[in-house]
């Protein structure tokens, strides 16, 4: 990896990807999902970071689109699904056994078969009940590759959650959610962030909730920063919520003292 001495900008090649995962540089740090009406934890989004030798921390978004871009995207999902997995298991073992743990896999994963037996092998050889993983596909990609609908089909029937995410930042209209195959929606943070004095963004976002619940469909807002933004997601009714106000992504050893405080208080 070279550092453009004139941007600063750290220029990653393929190379530094597959050294990173064999090198296991990469982690998932996990960030909480909170039931709006209770403040109990209902499980967390897995999140990736990479934490180079040189170059410290390096977020996803700078990495997944060369990973997209030279098809290492493929191992990177199998690796995130894989860990995931493993990890549901391990704190199952532990006791925790309700939590959804939700996974970003980009639109280029869900379309190579190869994931779908990954999923589908994973299932078996953790014995993890399909509806504690949900995975998560951006709204943009989705609507984009109607070719991937029967696999997202395919994977529900397996059990497997799927969420929409960053909707709204798309150019769906809402009554392309009808025929969009989702058990839940995750409301991009843009339409959250001033929700305690935006009147068009109460209206957005309360229509969105009521579509989804005639649909039968979870809704999650994303971002959650403020104490006020919760006020008016409880007014409408809204399911989940993440957040910077709960916590960032934090480590799997951090979250698993997340998870047994969240279960000391609600036991
Ligand atoms: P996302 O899936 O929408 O994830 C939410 C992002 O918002 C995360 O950034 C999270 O840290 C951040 N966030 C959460 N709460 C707050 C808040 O209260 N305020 C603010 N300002 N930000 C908040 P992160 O971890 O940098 O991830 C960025 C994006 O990278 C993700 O957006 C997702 O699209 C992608 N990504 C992350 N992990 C993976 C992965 O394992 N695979 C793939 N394909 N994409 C991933
Ligand atoms: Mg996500
Ligand atoms: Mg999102």
């Amino acid at each position: 990896m070279e550092r453009d001495i004139v941007t600063q900008e750290i220029r990653l090649t393929e190379k530094d990807i597959e050294k990173g995962l064999l090198k296991k540089e990469f982690e998932l740090h996990f960030q909480p999902r909170i039931q709006v009406s209770t403040g109990k934890m209902t499980g967390a989004e897995a999140l990736l970071r990479w934490e180079h030798p040189i170059y410290g921390k390096i977020p996803p978004n700078q990495c997944i689109p060369l990973a997209e871009a030279n098809g290492l995207i493929i191992p990177i999902g199998i690796w995130t699904l894989e860990t995931a997995f493993w990890q549901v298991r391990y704190w199952t073992d532990q006791g925790h056994s309700s939590f959804v743990i939700s996974l970003n896999l980009s639109i280029k994963s869900i379309e190579d078969p190869v994931i779908y037996d990954v999923i589908e092998k994973l299932i078996r050889f953790y014995k993890v009940e399909p509806s504690r993983i949900e995975i998560e596909i951006t709204e943009t990609s989705y609507i984009e590759n109607t070719r991937v609908y029967g696999v997202v089909e395919k994977l529900r029937l397996l059990g497997i959650r799927v969420a929409i995410d960053d909707f709204g930042v798309g150019y769906s209209s809402l009554h392309r959610l009808k025929s969009l195959h989702a058990d839940t929606i995750k409301i991009d943070r843009s339409f959250i962030q001033n929700i305690y004095h935006s009147r068009e963004d109460q209206v957005i976002v309360s229509s969105i909730m009521h579509i989804a619940n005639h649909l039968g469909k979870r809704v999650v807002a994303e971002g959650i920063e403020k104490y006020e933004q919760v006020q008016v997601l409880k007014s409408f009714g809204c399911h989940e919520m993440q957040g910077f106000l709960f916590s960032k992504a934090v480590s799997p050893d951090d979250f698993e003292l997340l998870l047994e405080e969240d279960r000391r208080y609600y036991h």
